[in-house]
């Protein structure tokens, strides 16, 4: 845990969240700002900044969370596909340093996955 990351305080209820699911290792929550009809977040409950800092040692964390992405978003009603973006970094404009997998969908086919040329 990181005294003063918001995703921590969201995990330790510091933070107000509309809470989709949570279980000993991950956590998962509404998008404060959706970019799609439905748009949640679920991170891991442990602080790991991004991407870019995971090693075999969160592996079985990682596994867990992505084995759940499927049933989290069935149960937002995403029943016919959905989107998963993990941005890393400064280049992948990651705001929040704290692992998150955004899932993103609704009942229409979404934009393309980045507009071309960038
Ligand atoms: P990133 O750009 O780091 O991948 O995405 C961070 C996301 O966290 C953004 O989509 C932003 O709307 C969301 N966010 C930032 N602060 C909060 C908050 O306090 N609560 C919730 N629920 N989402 C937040
Ligand atoms: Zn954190």
């Amino acid at each position: 845990m990181s005294a003063d990351c918001i995703f921590c305080k969201i995990v330790r209820g510091e933070i107000p969240c509309k809470k989709v699911y949570e279980d000993e290792d991950i956590f998962a929550f509404h998008d404060i700002n959706p970019m799609a009809p439905v748009h949640f977040m679920v991170i891991p409950k442990q602080h790991v900044d991004s991407l870019d800092a995971v090693d075999a040692a969160h592996a079985p964390m990682l596994g867990k969370l992505f084995a759940k992405l499927g049933e989290l978003a069935r149960g937002q009603g995403l029943t016919d596909g959905f989107r998963t973006i993990v941005n890393t970094g400064r280049v992948g404009r990651q705001e929040v340093y704290h692992l998150h997998v955004h899932v993103v969908g609704g009942s229409e086919p979404l934009g393309s996955m980045l507009p071309r040329g960038n």
